[in-house]
């Protein structure tokens, strides 16, 4: 978000490496590595549909079988009576960091998409992702460095982020991502607002941008909160917005342009809710037990109510909904009253009040994010995939709520221990690590 620029220049904490350096490491726990398993008796949500009362067979870190299977034995049995699994959660927009994937993981997102971070962790994050071992993190795709201009959002990367300028080369700009490994280009439209005007792409710029990164076979996807350049991404053919515009309400052409272009689009909510989310999970029993202390600081950031953001933002988000535009599920954690992992269970909630159905705020967590971003070895519970599954109490196909009543997480078919590493010696403070990434 763009107030944001100012807000995240002030509150976003990470990662001081000293108050980092505490988190366990439960990989090197003397836990053998289990032959797999069998979870029996339980209802799938397979990332589209749901199949009332079925099993799940995992070995090697992936699943076998899904779905209606003949009965059968197997030493280690999960009684999924009273509860549903699903796929590990995907939040299609973070700024991550290694020790906030350890958070993530402990809430079930068990992958994270990053909007535009140092690309020297994109490495690690390749080997992690191909690995069906066991690891104490969500796996990660990553935008790497972002498109942006000097003075441009995000104003300070926090780390040395290479800007476009009149004289760049665009083809060659993006074609030096690429070489650093990023997943996908993300650029930045932001011109910020009246009190805080911002230098940006042209449009000119941006049509280059995505031109270049789809000639690289890459996707684009944007940064625009304000309806004109949202728009013009769209015009420009990029392939998702990873905020939805919250400034004026779509107007129904604004809606028919966005769904006959096919972009998808990532609402976060989750940010532009300013603390209405944090609020109610803070309340919500089923949730603070496993906190860290940095989700729980990250969420205690409440700012100044601001209803009427959240109000227009939800409406945009069910036009397009309506209107067929792919809605994916996404935080743009941490920021304040944001954090990694939990703030997904709150963006679900928001996607349904918003006009999804459980089912489809389910999918935008899951199978959808997949499918967009071409990650083809999750997202779905299905023979062959990765076994990053969820077990939860209840039916979050009826009430998405029961998503926060986690029973098992696995990561690649080894369960998570959701212990929150309580012990650390005191939490981050304000103006620690690098300032004011996002967008
Ligand atoms: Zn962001």
């Amino acid at each position: 978000m763009t107030e944001p620029t100012t807000r995240r220049r002030v509150l976003w904490l990470l990662p001081a490496a000293a108050a980092w350096a505490a988190v366990p490491s439960f990989a090197d726990a003397a836990v053998p590595a289990p032959k797999g398993f069998l979870l029996r008796d339980v209802r799938i949500f397979d990332g589209r549909r749901v199949i009332e009362r079925g099993s799940v067979l995992v070995a090697g870190g992936h699943i076998v079988a899904a779905g209606r299977l003949p009965r059968m034995d197997h030493p280690v049995v999960y009684d999924g009576h009273g509860r549903t699994v699903l796929p590990g959660l995907i939040d299609s927009h973070v700024h991550s960091y290694p020790e906030g994937r350890a958070d993530a993981l402990r809430f079930g997102v068990t992958t994270e998409l990053d909007m535009m971070n140092d690309p020297a962790m994109i490495p690690a994050a390749r080997a992690q992702r191909r690995s069906a071992r066991k690891t104490t993190t969500a796996d990660l795709w990553s935008a790497g460095n972002g498109i942006s201009v000097p003075g441009g959002h995000p104003v300070n990367a926090g780390w040395e982020m290479p800007r476009v300028t009149a004289e760049t080369n665009i083809p060659r700009f993006i074609a030096e991502r690429a070489a650093e490994g990023s997943d996908y280009i993300k650029f930045v439209s932001e011109p910020g607002g009246a009190s805080f005007p911002l230098p940006t792409l042209t449009p000119r710029q941006i049509e280059q941008v995505i031109a270049a990164a789809h000639r690289l076979d890459l996707l684009a996807v944007g940064h625009a909160e304000k309806r004109s350049v949202f728009l013009h991404a769209v015009e420009a053919g990029t392939d998702g917005l990873v905020h939805v515009f919250w400034d004026v309400e779509a107007t129904a052409a604004d809606v028919r342009l966005v769904a006959r272009n096919g972009a998808f689009v990532v609402p976060t909510l989750s940010v532009i809710d300013f603390g209405v989310g944090a609020l109610e999970l803070l309340a919500d029993r089923r949730i603070t037990p496993w906190l860290s202390p940095e989700q729980e600081y990250f969420l205690s950031q409440i700012p100044a109510p601001r209803p009427e953001l959240l109000r227009v933002a939800m409406a945009n988000v069910r036009k397009l909904h309506e209107a067929g535009v792919p809605i994916l599920a996404g935080t743009d954690a941490p920021v304040r009253a944001n954090a990694y992992g939990v703030s997904m269970l709150m963006e679900v909630t928001h996607l349904t009040r918003a006009g999804l159905s459980p089912a489809e705020a389910l999918t935008a967590a899951t199978a959808a994010p997949a499918h967009h971003f071409g990650l083809t070895d999750r997202g779905r519970i299905a023979p062959g995939l990765r076994a990053d599954l969820v077990l939860v109490e209840g039916d979050p196909t009826s009430d998405i709520t029961a998503l926060r009543d986690i029973h098992t997480i696995w990561k690649n078919g080894h369960p998570v221990d959701r212990t929150p590493p309580s012990a650390r010696a005191s939490p981050p403070r304000a103006g620690v690590g690098p300032a004011g990434t996002g967008g």
